[in-house]
């Protein structure tokens, strides 16, 4: 599978991108966005036409991850239906139904439908399966570990969380370790985001392949923060999320 991120940022969009927005394709065709904050959109028309998305899923209903729900929607309904194979498709917007009030607006007549996920029993959706775990984040926030049922490929996405040990166990021999880090090395155990240094320890814990750095903080030298979770990591290869880049599982 193909992970190609869109937005980068944590919190709020700067220096010409957005925040915290991925497309996951399958070879057999599956367009899967996952989370979708701001300029998502824009990010996503140099990838593919917005109208070509299966689903979205979403880790949690913070701004940052949510913001471009309302132009992707806007985008697909006034599309010409006919128009480039555009057949109007209702758009399946997975998350987590904890929030009542936010899970309630991703149902659009026509346009979308909220679908929640069982963060029990996972979920299968299109060409992956995927299961889910309770992070530590002011608001409720899941991550998403997904398995390419073809080719076995995993991909862990945390969406945003402080550290705690059962992150390494869910993250265990991922291909890819796609990880919030606001934080510079110096914060330990915080309420919300991972620290450079925390998220480089689980990479190496997990056995991951490759730890990708996203979420990222808008002060400070990012370059800095990828050499301290490099250091932490160790022998597992560190990058720094940059948009458009891709990465072939
Ligand atoms: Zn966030
Ligand atoms: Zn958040």
């Amino acid at each position: 599978m193909k992970l190609t991120a869109l937005g980068v940022w944590g919190g709020y969009p700067t220096r010409d991108a957005g925040t915290t927005s991925y497309l996951l394709q399958s070879k057999s065709g599956y367009n899967l966005l996952i989370d979708c904050g701001s300029r998502a959109v824009t990010e996503l028309e140099h990838e593919l036409q917005p109208t070509q998305l299966d689903a979205v899923i979403l880790s949690h209903y913070h701004e940052d991850h949510i913001a471009d729900l309302g132009a992707l929607r806007q985008y697909r309904q006034l599309f010409p239906i006919g128009q480039e194979g555009w057949d109007g498709m209702l758009l399946p917007i997975y998350a987590h139904a904890e929030n009542k009030n936010e899970f309630a607006k991703l149902t659009l007549d026509g346009v979308s439908e909220g679908r929640a996920y069982d963060v029990e029993k996972g979920l299968k959706m299109g060409p992956f399966d995927i299961t889910f775990l309770k992070m530590v984040h002011p608001v409720i926030n899941y991550a998403m570990r997904i398995v390419e049922r073809r080719t076995g490929q995993i991909l862990v996405y945390t969406g945003d969380t402080g550290y705690f040990d059962d992150l390494i166990n869910f993250s265990k021999g991922a291909d890819v370790l796609l990880a919030d880090v606001y934080f510079f090395k110096e914060k330990h155990r915080m309420p919300n985001h991972l620290s450079s240094v925390e998220a480089g320890e689980i990479a190496k814990a997990a056995g991951v392949k490759k730890l990708i750095l996203t979420h990222l903080p808008q002060f400070g030298d990012l370059n800095t923060l990828r050499e301290e979770a490099q250091n932490a990591a160790q022998t597992v290869p560190v990058e720094l999320a940059q948009p458009h880049q891709k990465w072939q599982l």
